[in-house]
């Protein structure tokens, strides 16, 4: 999938949750991708999708930055950007790795289209316009958010203290 449709689709969906961490989830992405040419600067070999885009170690990464350790949710907006980045690669004809110990490709939905196709701007229109309705459902952006009490705000305007907020910021209900 192209970098433009993974960040869109990435990036739209952690608007819906926290607008102000776009930039590092748009970064994590992206990551599985040009963590290869990284890896090949420093003259380590790499296949194509393949060891920068196996599954359970995004996932391992993303569930350890959102419960375990974390700055400022940055580390968890990486992280699940870099899930959102392998779970759409998956929906491609070549798909990914699903975990370091299976020889088989992993694919969503059937995998159906190949890196390009209009298929992916379609899917990524779909999850931008999908967002852009729960942003205006839920009024994700400052106001009252139904579903995900905002315990930043409430922190900053000294409602709740820093112990409150660390532990009910991923309390989405
Ligand atoms: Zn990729």
């Amino acid at each position: 999938m192209k970098w433009i449709n993974h960040s869109l689709i990435a990036g739209s969906l952690c608007a819906v949750v926290s607008p102000p961490l776009v930039a590092p989830c748009v970064l994590g992405a992206t990551a599985p991708d040009w963590m290869e040419w990284v890896a090949k600067a420093m003259g380590i070999r790499v296949r194509h999708r393949h060891q920068t885009h196996i599954f359970t170690h995004w996932l391992c990464f993303a569930l350890f930055a959102t419960f375990l350790f974390d700055f400022n949710g940055i580390l968890a907006a990486f992280a699940w950007g870099g899930v959102c980045h392998i779970l759409t690669d998956a929906m491609t004809v070549t798909g990914v790795p699903f975990s370091p110990y299976s020889d088989r490709r992993f694919h969503l939905f059937g995998g159906r289209f190949r890196t390009g196709d209009p298929m992916e701007y379609a899917i990524s229109g779909i999850v931008v316009m999908a967002s852009i309705l729960l942003i205006a459902i839920l009024g994700t952006g400052g106001s009252y958010i139904p579903f995900f009490p905002d315990w930043a705000t409430r922190y900053e305007v000294g409602l709740a203290d820093a112990v409150e907020w660390k532990n009910n910021r991923f309390r989405f209900f």
